[in-house]
């Protein structure tokens, strides 16, 4: 057989490979990857939804929680990982903002990946902890300016939307603070209800129950408009912070080259779990929302991905002399 023939050959036999894989797909347990540790909010969120998707596509759904670098390792492990739809990856806006906030990393966040739908977009809140002396945001700013040496900060590492919040609030501020690092903040959580640091800005996801519990103080949250469930706490713009907001945006990923069925397939049991009442009554008690159908699709989720590294990048340049 002559070159040519072969080559073509070998393209209909792994044409007609990934058409088989995607009619029987899933045929076995599929690993859902979390770049941050188990029991904060990326976590929360990708529990929630795995259980109606696996119900959906007949399969069971693991949770595999790889946390480390801001959520870049797990990134790069999935970036390898097969691509034949057993591996799939939930990741936040650190996805669009490690792209400029390293000047290497081990992927490339827009061609590495193939985007399955936005899952949801969660508001942040400054929260300190339970004895801190200020009673409001005004008095909290005030009280981080003046007592800046003293004042430490935690975070899930750089690319951690808890990294982002805190780059910018130190930038709105004008004041660089020490930053106490983490695995995700599930685990920077308890060590801020133990008092080992002072404060951190992490998603109603994960702080809602600690705020209603009053084991935090709570100061402001981070989104345009406030947070209907915590309704109290100001927004940071309407606290003197101008244009300040972030919105923790989620969506699903497999590794590039995964087959089109296999992502389309995956896509239509996010969508069907979005929908779900139960995932709808959770995410409303944890001050966030499902994103509508239309955007929990490949082709809106890779257009708002590319939109975001372009909107963050010059953000993340002129807050940068605050970053880690
Ligand atoms: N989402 C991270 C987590 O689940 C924390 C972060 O991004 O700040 O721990």
């Amino acid at each position: 057989m002559s070159r040519r023939i072969l080559a073509s050959f070998g393209v209909m036999v792994l044409a007609s490979m990934s058409s088989a894989h995607a009619d029987n797909y899933p045929s076995k347990v599929i690993t859902l990857v979390v770049p941050f540790s188990a029991g904060g909010p990326t976590d929360t969120v990708a529990r929630l939804i795995a259980q109606p998707m696996s119900k959906k596509l007949g399969q069971t759904i693991i949770v595999e929680n790889i946390g480390g670098a801001g959520g870049t390792l797990a990134a790069g492990r999935v970036a390898r990982s097969d691509n034949d739809g057993y591996t799939v990856f939930l990741h936040h806006i650190g996805m669009a903002t490690s792209a400029t906030l390293y000047r290497k990393l081990p992927y490339n966040v827009l061609t590495d990946f193939e985007p399955i739908g936005l899952v949801t977009s969660v508001p942040m809140t400054i929260i300190a902890k339970k004895d801190f002396p200020a009673k409001d945001i005004k008095e909290f700013i005030t009280y981080v300016k003046t007592n800046h040496e003293k004042i430490t900060y935690g975070n899930a590492g750089i690319g951690a939307a808890s990294h982002l919040c805190g780059m910018l609030f130190m930038s709105a501020i004008g004041t660089p603070l020490t930053t106490v690092s983490y695995k995700g903040t599930g685990p920077a959580m308890n060590d801020l209800l133990g008092g080992v640091f002072d404060f951190m800005c992490d998603q109603t996801t994960n702080t809602t129950p600690q705020i209603k519990g009053e084991k935090v103080k709570a100061y402001a949250v981070t989104s345009k408009t406030r947070v209907a469930s915590l309704s109290n706490l100001p927004t940071l713009a309407e606290s003197g912070l101008k244009n300040f907001e972030v919105s923790v945006w989620h969506g699903l990923y497999a590794p590039k080259g995964t087959p089109k069925p296999i992502i389309e397939k995956v896509s239509a049991a996010l969508r069907e779990a979005l929908k779900d009442p139960i995932v709808k009554q959770r995410f409303a008690d944890l001050g966030t929302e499902p994103e509508p159908q239309d955007r929990a699709t490949p082709e809106a989720h890779r257009a708002y991905l590319k939109a975001e590294v372009e909107k963050w990048a010059p953000i993340i340049k002129a807050a940068g002399s605050y970053a880690d």
